[in-house]
């Protein structure tokens, strides 16, 4: 049996076999074509996917920024708080300390002036019951003490009450003249006869009169 050629001179056969291969050649192309396109769209997702990444970097990045300018700011708040708190504590311990000196101060200055008064309180029966300042430097016989000074303008004056026709006014001193109540218990008492000069003890066993001063001349 002979074969049938074609025009060009192939086969049956061999037109077949080219057929095939033709067939198989356009559907790989056909694959390759969709895979393209697949490629092509996985790519432009993954580019879309890039490009929203990148702009949530910006926006993370922008936060981040503002998070860390907020931190610093607080932190410069809290660090020229603490300088103030700390400046605040300075100072008062500074007037705690002042007070507990002042205080100190204060207890030294009442304890004196207790000591003070206490000495006054000793020393106060030494003055003179009628001008309270000087020392009593005379006694009368009901055992009550005065200035001279006191007792004679007192004793004058009440003499003087009783016998007005006299004129003691030049008299400044205790003189038999002189007689009335005593000042605090009423006890007559002559200036001559109950009024004794108050002796005080010195230090070597001696004894002196206690001179009048005048408290207003010194
Ligand atoms: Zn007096
Ligand atoms: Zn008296």
């Amino acid at each position: 049996m002979r074969e049938t050629r074609s025009t060009f001179g192939l086969s049956q056969h061999q037109i077949d076999v080219n057929m095939d291969i033709n067939d198989e050649y356009n559907e790989f192309l056909d694959i390759a074509t969709a895979a393209s396109a697949q490629y092509a769209k996985v790519m432009d997702l993954a580019k879309t996917l890039q490009a929203a990444l990148a702009a949530k970097q910006v926006e993370l990045d922008q936060q981040a920024s503002r998070y860390r300018q907020d931190v610093a700011y607080h932190k410069a708040c809290a660090e020229r708080a603490r300088g103030k708190l700390q400046a605040t504590s300075a100072r008062l311990n500074k007037y705690k300390s002042e007070t507990e000196a002042l205080r100190q101060h204060n207890k030294h200055l009442s304890k004196d002036l207790k000591a003070a008064t206490a000495k006054l309180e000793h020393v106060k029966h030494l003055c003179c019951d009628i001008c309270m300042d000087s020392l009593k430097n005379v006694v009368t016989g009901c055992g009550h003490g005065y200035c001279s000074d006191c007792l004679s303008t007192w004793l004058r004056q009440r003499s003087n009450d009783d016998n007005n026709d006299e004129d003691n006014s030049d008299m400044d001193s205790l003189t038999e003249q002189m007689e009335s109540n005593c000042p605090i218990c009423r006890k007559v008492i002559n200036a001559n006869q109950d009024v004794w000069p108050i002796f005080v003890e010195n230090e070597g066993g001696t004894s002196s009169e206690v001179v009048y001063v005048d408290s207003d001349n010194d």
